[in-house]
């Protein structure tokens, strides 16, 4: 069995949604320890400038543009990074977008949009690069989630919440179903991390309050989840939460999940919205 230290070293990885924010961490993070990476966004000038980025720092990177709701798009991008490094070891799939609003007011072509882009691009990508990953008996899929598809306090956020669960459930059977057949899986569960992420999200119903994970959670920056991410990797770890702590909160909702959902309505009741601490607020 391959030593952790050398997870990385030589190995080529596709990142979709890989241009900002976590996935840009996630591949500096990659490229950092040896890898060799295909950035693929819709965003093609910040894919070049992570890439740029990682190429300045001694790594190697190449830019892609992508978009995970097409499935040519993912096809495209698959080919041009094995044309240009060879067989893909390593996928992540990082794309996501969140709305806030009550259940009643956000349209159902939104709950489909996010559903689209969260979970069914996942699937998308998962699909199209597992049979070369099958043949080869070998490869690492990585799925990025969110707390929010974990336990239940993102009542402002259902499509998002709801997505993030199914990339989860996935996640788990894939690993599964993969693990016996060489494969490596990986979800990368991020609690709340300083991004872009919340200022693009727009809301479908006025002064919808926002509700956070819970007010034990410090927000951490993009960097330190990418050396979580990586170092779980390494390890062969299935789910990978952004910070431990959050294996306490489901503790708690393991006991009695009736009891942690009532908490949670007392909580927001008494204007307690969880929010996470932002360190020297
Ligand atoms: P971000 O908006 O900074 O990054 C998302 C990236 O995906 C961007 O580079 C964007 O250009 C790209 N993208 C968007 N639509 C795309 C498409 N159709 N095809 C290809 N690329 C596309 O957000 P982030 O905070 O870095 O989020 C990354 C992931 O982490 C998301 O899945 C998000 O749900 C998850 N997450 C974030 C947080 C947080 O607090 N920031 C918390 C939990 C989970």
């Amino acid at each position: 069995m391959e030593s952790a230290a050398r997870h990385f070293q030589d190995k080529n990885a596709l990142g979709f949604g890989g241009g900002k924010g976590i996935g840009k961490a996630v591949v500096v993070e990659w490229a950092r320890r040896g890898a060799r990476v295909a950035i693929a966004d819709i965003d093609l000038a910040a894919a070049r400038e992570t890439s740029a980025e990682i190429v300045s720092l001694g790594g190697c990177a190449i830019a892609l543009e992508a978009d995970v709701t097409s499935e040519a798009s993912i096809s495209a991008a698959i080919a041009e990074t094995e044309a240009v490094f060879g067989d893909i070891d390593i996928l992540m799939n990082n794309v996501g977008a969140a709305l806030n609003g009550n259940p009643e007011d956000i349209p159902l072509s939104e709950w489909m949009r996010i559903t689209d882009l969260n979970y069914l691009g996942t699937v998308r990508a998962v699909t199209a690069l597992l049979p070369k990953m099958l043949a080869r008996g070998t490869g690492h899929i990585v799925n990025t989630a969110s707390f929010a598809g974990l336990y239940p306090y993102a009542a402002s956020r259902m499509p998002y919440a709801a997505s993030k669960a199914a990339v989860i459930a996935l996640s788990e059977s894939l690993a599964l179903y993969l693990e016996p057949q060489g494969i490596r899986v990986s979800c990368l569960i991020p609690g709340p991390v300083v991004t872009d992420f919340m200022a693009s999200m727009t809301s479908w119903t006025k002064d919808c309050p926002i509700r956070g994970p819970g007010s034990e959670f410090k927000v951490m920056m993009p960097a330190e989840v990418g050396v979580v991410l990586a170092d779980a990797m390494a390890a062969g770890q299935i789910l990978v939460p952004s910070d431990d702590a959050v294996w306490k909160t489901l503790e708690q909702w393991a006991k009695s999940p009736d009891r942690f959902i009532k908490g949670k309505i007392d909580d927001f009741a008494r204007g307690e919205a969880g929010m996470p601490v932002i360190a020297n607020a």
